[in-house]
């Protein structure tokens, strides 16, 4: 006893082939027509990297760790962005600024190391949301393809951002720039 789940089960037509559907050219002619139709029909692919996709207005990207108008690198190190982030995808280890180095640290603890682990990340932007010190964003550049695993972790110094007086243009870079849609 065969059991139907569905409505949409069609006879199957078991009668032997005629010659001329032995040819199999009436089918063949149908799958070339088919072919021809898609042929001049709308593309639903797009030539990249030449042609580019607009993106959605709220998208975000690669994260930035970014500095004062100064260019001192605003990271306190406080963990928010790591406690804030669903995906524990931050890990970061303090250091206190010594004497001499204002210029480089705006506050008086820093970030001597912090990692983002793209691999983990979903792009959510609740570690932006969290920083009370405007020190993380989410740029607007895609995040590369990598062909290892290594290459999804970024360290500090794949995320801080150039320094806005010494490097203006590639700060201008980093920011990145996107087709956004209308
Ligand atoms: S964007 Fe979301 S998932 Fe990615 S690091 Fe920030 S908080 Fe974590
Ligand atoms: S990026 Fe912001 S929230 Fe994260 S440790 Fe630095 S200051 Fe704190």
């Amino acid at each position: 006893m065969s059991i139907q789940y569905t409505n949409r089960a069609k006879p199957v037509d078991r009668s032997p082939m005629t010659f001329v559907e032995r040819l199999y050219l009436w089918n063949i002619l149908k799958g070339m027509a088919i072919t021809l139709k898609h042929f001049f029909s709308k593309k639903a692919t797009i030539q990249y990297p030449e042609q580019q996709r607009p993106f959605s207005k709220v998208f975000r990207g690669l994260h930035i760790l970014n500095r004062d108008e100064e260019g001192r690198e605003r990271c306190t190190a406080c963990g928010l962005c790591a406690l804030a982030c669903p995906a524990e995808a931050i890990t970061m280890e303090a250091a206190e600024r010594q004497e001499g180095e204002e210029h480089l640290y705006r506050e008086e603890k820093y970030a001597a190391k912090y990692e983002i682990n793209m691999l983990r990340c979903i792009f959510c932007g609740l570690c932006e949301e969290a920083c009370p010190k405007d020190a993380i964003y989410l740029s607007q550049t895609v995040t590369p393809a990598n062909y290892t695993r290594k290459g999804f972790i970024y360290k500090k110094e794949d995320l801080l951002i150039p320094n806005p007086v010494t490097e203006p243009e590639a700060y201008q870079k980093a920011l990145g720039t996107i087709n956004r849609e209308k």
